[in-house]
């Protein structure tokens, strides 16, 4: 069986297992290849394992992707491999079947030390792509708030635009009429101004009213000459009295001779109001 052909000395069974590896995977050295292969012939033991390494390398695929290993890559491995020979390996992961009759020679600690890698690698892949992610993610709230920041600006720009341009379509109206009001007994420091076009609507602005009463609003009134009062709707007003609205003419009424202003009961206001005006003012005046 032995094959001695002269330049082959006879290796030791524990320097060729350090080749079983290397010999499995067609990357062993030139020159170790004939003493090798003897050694071969003439040990079961040895066989053995380069049975149960073709097993594992065809279960991890390598066998259909034919390489020459990297030699810094095949160093660390068959250091793996060779590193802790024959110890049983309680924390190991189960070899593959193919491998499993020598599961507790050092080939099954060169899987495991595989799967090993592999799982590092995928931790560290994984790893990367969640802190991607919650990068991705924190990037992405800082976009939405900022555009929700916009658009809350944008939102305000346009009210005060459309406010605007309203203030200046009644204000410029031909038909406009303006009421000057003044503050009454309860509420001196009101002043307020009430811009009216039949075609283009109310424009009314007041500061220096007194803070409404919980529950209670403000109601205007536009009163024609001679007639019922209107109401021209309710509303509150900040805490230095101020308030700035517009609103559509009560449709089908005529010109207002006088516009007041009532505190009610909230939220609506009232149909007809009991009470003494808080502010009054008469156009043309
Ligand atoms: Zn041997």
């Amino acid at each position: 069986m032995s094959r001695q052909d002269g330049s082959d000395r006879m290796m030791t069974h524990d320097a060729a297992v350090e080749l079983v590896a290397a010999y499995a995977l067609d990357v062993i050295e030139v020159s170790e290849r004939g003493a090798f292969e003897a050694h071969l012939a003439v040990c079961v033991a040895c066989q053995r394992e380069v049975a149960a390494c073709r097993a594992v390398t065809v279960a991890i695929g390598t066998s259909t992707e034919p390489m020459e290993p990297p030699a810094a890559l095949r160093a660390r491995t068959l250091a793996a491999a060779t590193a802790q020979p024959q110890r049983p390996h309680a924390t190991a992961p189960a070899p593959p079947p193919a491998a499993a009759p020598v599961s507790r020679t050092h080939w099954g600690w060169l899987a495991a030390a595989a799967s090993i890698v592999l799982a590092i690698a995928t931790m560290m892949y994984a790893s990367s792509l969640r802190f991607d992610l919650s990068q991705a993610r924190a990037q992405l709230s800082s976009t939405s708030s900022q555009i929700s920041r916009l658009r809350d600006e944008l939102a305000d720009a346009r009210m005060a635009a459309a406010r605007l341009i309203n203030t200046v379509n009644i204000m410029g109206a031909p038909d406009m009429i303006k009421v000057g009001l003044r503050g009454q007994a309860d509420a001196v420091t009101a002043r307020g101004n009430v811009y009216l076009s039949a075609s283009r609507g109310v424009m009314f602005q007041t500061e220096g009213m007194p803070v409404l009463p919980a529950g209670k609003v403000y109601q205007l009134w536009l009163i024609p000459k001679g007639q019922t009062p209107v109401s021209g709707g309710v509303f509150t007003v900040d805490a230095s009295g101020s308030v700035s609205l517009s609103m559509q003419m009560p449709a089908g009424m005529p010109m207002p001779a006088v516009v007041a202003v009532t505190m009610e009961d909230g939220p609506t206001g009232v149909v007809q109001s009991q009470n003494q005006p808080v502010m009054v003012g008469t156009a043309g005046q």
